[in-house]
């Protein structure tokens, strides 16, 4: 196998696709992919109003649309003991708040869309190593159905998920490294109850959280992310602690009546938040491969099109430079993502982190409620308005109500202030001088990722 290309794209899922969509129009990429599609990968599916918007753009609505996955625009939160339900915000070009598409269908759409722009997508062609000339990456080693072979190109571009073989191999460093603190497993459930309007639900209370929402096919996916320290018992008896967190979620228990599971359940226990080095001489990296965060928000997928929206056009510009050339515009894009998912980072890190919120969150929450303004914070998780923007005016506010109100706590409401502001502070450190793990320590490694399929067969129904 032999060939050359301006641009190689290493895998086709949520960051490949879509870049080799975009790039393929303007008439330069190929695409290498290890699996072949259909193929599921681990992860849940959601994506917001701006992600909804850039598939509009793609050209692929409709063929989401026939999935049979509703573009949710209700949804109904619980935030500790704030309640609120509200309409996803939306803005001139959106076609939806949130929807939801499984992985095994999702990606062949994406692949389809890189094909029908002219894109070269290489199936069951897995990169075993890089091609070197004098310190710069000029190709990629692959093996294939056919055997072994080189692929030459001006770029390669990593879109080949959290353990990426392009970023081992170039020596891409992490940096910022969180570790999980929850656990994520899901199921799909056929014959639920989903009322008149489909909601997406997302509540986070004590030590528990639990989302749901329609997805595609008619099925009503539920996740339920556990701390770590209930692991074992999720381990020893999946089926009994997944059924009684999802029933502690009132509008997930109404649905779920009636309802019976369709096929395992699945999950996740350990992974790590991360950002790597963006880009190399002749590699840049896009979506996970970058920079994986947690998944409680939900942003993996719309941050990996947001990626590609913005590489691409960095990309072709570079192109029409020398070598140096294309590899500064490389670092001024790998620049743009550390200042664009900075802050959003920090935020998935609170969302998924376990114990309950520190108080000031619900009372803001309580705030923006009271005053019909809830949907506001919606705006974050579609990736529109930086989570400070949100939280940090309206501190003050929340702090002065709390300390009122509960005139006996106040000195932990104070402390955790303290604790909110001292490592407020310490992340903004981290955005201008990042942490790096050094690959020497063995510690850059992610660790295998741990699938946890129940041996629970679907009940009959
Ligand atoms: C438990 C969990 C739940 C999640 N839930 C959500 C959610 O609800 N919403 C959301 O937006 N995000 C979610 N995410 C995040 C989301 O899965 C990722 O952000 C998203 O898949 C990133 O897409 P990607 O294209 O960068 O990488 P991937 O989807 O990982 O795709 C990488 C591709 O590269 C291919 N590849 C790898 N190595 C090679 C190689 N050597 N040669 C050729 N091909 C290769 C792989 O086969 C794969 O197809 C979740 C993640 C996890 C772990």
């Amino acid at each position: 196998m032999r060939g050359s290309a301006d641009v190689i794209v290493v895998g086709a899922r949520c960051a490949g696709s879509p870049l080799a969509a975009l790039l393929a129009r303007q008439g330069v990429d190929v695409v290498v992919e290890q699996a072949t599609f259909p193929r599921d990968t681990l992860s849940t599916h959601l994506f917001e109003a701006d992600a909804l918007a850039f598939l509009d753009r793609l050209g692929v609505s409709d063929r989401l649309r026939q999935t049979g996955a509703p573009f949710m625009r209700r949804v109904a939160n619980r935030t500790e003991d704030v309640h609120w339900t509200v309409e996803w915000p939306q803005i001139a070009g959106d076609i939806g708040g949130i929807a939801s598409v499984r992985r095994h269908v999702l990606d062949p759409i994406l692949a389809e869309a890189a094909e029908d722009a002219g894109a070269e997508v290489r199936m069951a062609t897995k990169v075993i190593g890089l091609l070197e000339d004098a310190g710069r990456v000029v190709g990629v080693r692959v093996a294939g159905e056919s055997g072994e072979g080189d692929l030459r190109a001006r770029l390669v571009v990593g879109a080949d998920g959290r353990n990426s073989t392009v970023a081992r191999l170039s020596g891409a460093r992490k940096y910022n490294v969180t570790p999980n603190e929850r656990a994520d497993y899901w199921a799909y459930f056929e014959g639920a109850d989903m009322g008149p309007e489909p909601t997406f639900v997302f509540h986070r209370w004590e030590d528990r959280m639990v989302v749901a929402n329609p997805t595609d096919s008619g099925l009503y996916q539920v996740q339920v992310l556990p701390e770590l320290r209930e692991v074992d018992g999720f381990r020893r008896d999946l089926e009994a602690r997944f059924t009684d967190h999802a029933m502690s979620c009132e509008p997930v228990a109404a649905a779920l009546e009636g309802a019976g599971r369709v096929g395992k359940f699945l999950g996740m226990v350990r992974w790590q938040g991360f950002f790597r080095d963006a880009s190399g001489p002749g590699w840049v990296l896009a979506g996970d491969a970058g920079h994986f965060k947690d998944p409680a928000p939900g942003r993996g997928i719309g941050d990996a099109f947001l990626q590609a929206d913005a590489l691409a056009p960095a990309i072709v510009e570079g192109l029409g430079r020398s070598d140096p050339g294309l590899d500064r515009a490389m670092t001024r894009w790998g620049r743009w993502r550390n200042r664009e998912f900075a802050d959003y980072y920090w935020f998935g890190c609170d969302m998924g982190a376990a114990g309950p919120l520190p108080a000031v969150l619900p009372e803001i929450v309580r705030g923006l409620d009271a005053r019909g303004k809830a949907d506001r914070v919606l705006e974050v998780t579609s990736h529109r308005t930086v989570p400070s923007a949100i939280l940090m005016p309206r501190l003050p506010g929340a702090v002065a109500r709390l300390l009122a109100r509960r005139r006996g706590k106040r000195i932990s409401i104070l402390r955790e202030l303290g604790t909110l502001m001292t490592r407020d502070l310490r992340r903004r450190w981290l955005n201008r001088r990042p942490a790096y793990v050094e690959a020497s320590t063995g510690a850059t490694d992610v660790g295998p990722t741990e699938v946890e399929e129940s041996a629970v067969p679907a009940p009959a129904r």
